[in-house]
């Protein structure tokens, strides 16, 4: 593997290398049963107003978290709570806790600062899933190669960077919010509400 993935032939046309488009085909199929195993009807259209949208994951019931607007004394907050809990009216689902956006974007924030900390060893491993035979596998870890490299630590939520590097962010009942990253490191952090 190496060089380019695309290349351009003449003006008009570009050629897709063959591992590349069957990668293609294989994140169709990924995203799909993504979709199924947490009950998402589709992924959101409007990623910039609800970056987080089909990637909140229940620990406790692997449904979707869906974002509410709540308004609390220090004014009107983006809070995210289960899907399921209250699939019945006036009856409680599932028992999740709810955590709050600026939370869950303050953990985001650390675990990639982390993840950017841990670069070096993390850099054999995916020098290993590059030679695999996971080709999606193979895919991230040349992502995760290549966007890592020279990146500072960040203060801000980049949207278009989170939507490359996360596959999703799983809030347990016990506060712990696991990060999953499309490679597949994951980073912990306890959260407090
Ligand atoms: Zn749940």
């Amino acid at each position: 593997m190496g060089g380019n993935p695309a290349y351009i032939v003449d003006d008009h046309e570009v050629v897709i290398e063959p591992w590349i488009w069957e990668c293609a085909q294989l994140e169709i199929k990924r995203r799909e049963q993504y979709l199924e195993e947490h009950n998402i009807t589709r992924f959101s259209q409007n990623t910039e107003a609800n970056p987080f949208s089909s990637k909140i994951i229940c620990g406790e019931c692997n449904r979707a978290f869906a974002r509410k607007g709540w308004w609390t004394p220090s004014g009107d907050r983006k809070v995210w709570q289960c899907s399921e809990r209250y699939k019945v009216k006036g009856e409680l689902g599932c028992g999740n806790r709810y955590v709050y956006e600026d939370t869950l974007i303050e953990i985001y924030l650390m675990a990639w600062n982390r993840l950017l900390e841990c670069r070096e060893s993390l850099v054999s491993e995916w020098g290993r899933k590059m030679q695999g035979e996971d080709l999606l596998e193979r895919l991230q870890a040349k992502n995760f190669m290549e966007i890592t490299k020279d990146a500072q630590p960040i203060k801000e939520l980049d949207i278009d960077l989170m939507l490359r590097t996360v596959d999703c962010i799983r809030v347990l009942e016990n506060g712990v919010v696991v990060i999953v990253f499309l490679d597949g490191t994951e980073i912990e952090y306890s959260s407090k509400n």
